[in-house]
């Protein structure tokens, strides 16, 4: 198991494709802190990992809020004792708008859970990896990290804003033992487009986006993240990987 031994921390771990990225770093092996503001779907997911045979804990973190993400690495510390592989994944959409109708209050919205919360985690995270020997990083972005979307300004925005960041952060640690990437889905198939009220015809509109043909599967994106972040990436940083369908292709 490319884990054993390591300890990792998921945030938006109760949904999706945190959840799926938890369990699959749990069957590799790793310690996994579940961490999300849902408890009960949290809970769950520390369940189901545990009924494998694997070891977790849910810590509860609104990763907009600073002091939450410090509390979520000194949880994980107390626990386990290190950490050293980190997803940081929670997000939501946005408000569908163009530019000049978009809410004050949505922007501010999703710029702190989508932007701010990634350098408050990384900012925690490299701190204690620098404690313990090292570790791995993987910020979820989206292909609307490299190009707009339109009525999603926010989103595109703090998505782009993620890249940033993960190459800053790789410039700075890689050096120390921190490798830092980012991943790139396009359109996968979670509670963040059902619940956004799509219908069955704009599913089909979006696959028909992707020239593979369809939308992604949360589990797709888990394996880009479980090898950025194992030792098989040993070389691999500061760098931006696409799990998209070939989105980004045309
Ligand atoms: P999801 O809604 O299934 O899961 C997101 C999780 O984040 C939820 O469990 C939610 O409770 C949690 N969350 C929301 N706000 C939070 C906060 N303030 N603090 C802590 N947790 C919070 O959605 P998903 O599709 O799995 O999204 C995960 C990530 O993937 C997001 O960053 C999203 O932008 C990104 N992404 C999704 C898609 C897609 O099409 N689904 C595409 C590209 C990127």
């Amino acid at each position: 198991k490319i884990f054993s031994g390591k300890v990792a921390l998921v945030t938006g771990a109760s949904s999706g494709i945190g959840k799926a990225t938890a369990l699959q770093y749990a069957r590799e092996g790793a310690q996994v802190v579940v961490s999300d503001i849902q408890e009960a779907k949290g809970l769950e997911v520390v369940e189901e990992i545990k009924q494998n045979g694997g070891d977790a804990l849910f810590v509860k973190a609104d990763v907009s809020k600073p002091e939450d993400c410090q509390n979520l690495v000194k949880k994980t510390v107390e626990q386990y004792g290190q950490l050293n592989i980190a997803f940081n994944n929670a997000g939501i959409g946005g408000e569908a708008n163009p530019v000049g109708d978009l809410s004050i209050k949505n922007w501010n919205k999703v710029i702190a859970i989508n932007l701010s919360s990634v350098f408050y985690c990384m900012k925690y995270q490299i701190q204690q990896m620098l404690q313990n020997g090292g570790g791995a990083i993987v910020n979820n972005s989206s292909i609307l990290g490299q190009v707009g979307f339109a009525n999603s300004a926010a989103y595109v925005a703090a998505k782009h804003g993620v890249v940033g960041l993960t190459k800053n952060g790789a410039l700075e640690y890689s050096a120390k033992g921190i490798r830092i990437n980012a991943v790139g889905p396009a359109f996968i198939k979670t509670p963040l487009l059902t619940e956004a009220g799509m219908q069955e015809d704009t599913f089909q509109m979006l696959a028909r986006l992707h020239p593979i043909g369809r939308l992604g599967q949360s589990e797709e994106v888990a394996e880009l993240v479980t090898w950025l972040s194992s030792d098989k990436a040993s070389f691999v940083t500061g760098a931006y990987y696409a799990a998209d369908g070939g989105y980004l292709a045309q």
